[in-house]
């Protein structure tokens, strides 16, 4: 079993319920909930738009390897109307699941990498985030989760 930490975001729809359905789906198909962030809502980051994201951070205990989860967490998406996305480029989306972070693995590969490599830079991430795991550590950066929330 491995610990991750997700985060998982919407801003199209009915963001709420959206969030929940997804949350719900992670669970039954790649494991037990640890924690779950209070919902975070901000204005959209990296692009124009007139919705606001909706924004939270949990753990997962996992059985899976972080491709199987990928994959799981890809699927989760595709189901709920996710529509295929460019790399860089931002957009409105139904329901987006983000793997932050994988036990304390570091990976680079085309499809994967970890930790998240934006994590970091987006509050919406980091502030939900610290609320379940400020003492965590960042693999890469050397720091805890607190410590990088204190950045905004
Ligand atoms: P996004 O629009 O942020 O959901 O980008 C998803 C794309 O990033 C997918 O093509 C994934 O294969 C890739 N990706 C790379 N690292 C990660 C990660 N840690 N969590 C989720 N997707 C990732």
């Amino acid at each position: 079993m491995a610990t991750a930490y997700l985060g998982v975001g919407a801003n199209l729809g009915e963001k709420k319920k959206n969030t929940a359905i997804a949350i719900k789906r992670l669970a039954q198909r790649a494991g037990r909930i640890l924690a779950l962030s209070p919902f975070y809502e901000s204005p959209a980051w990296g692009f124009v738009s007139e919705n606001d994201f909706l924004n939270v951070a949990l753990a997962i205990e996992t059985p899976l390897s972080p491709f199987r989860l990928l994959a799981i967490t890809q699927q989760i998406e595709r189901e709920m109307g996710r529509t295929v996305k460019t790399s860089g480029v931002y957009q409105d989306r139904i329901i987006d699941i983000d793997i932050l972070l994988y036990e304390d693995r570091i990976l680079n590969t085309p499809r994967l990498t970890l930790p998240h490599p934006l994590m970091h830079e987006r509050r919406f991430v980091i502030v939900p985030l610290a609320r379940i795991a400020p003492g965590l550590l960042h693999p890469v950066l050397g720091k805890t989760i607190g410590e990088l929330a204190e950045a905004f």
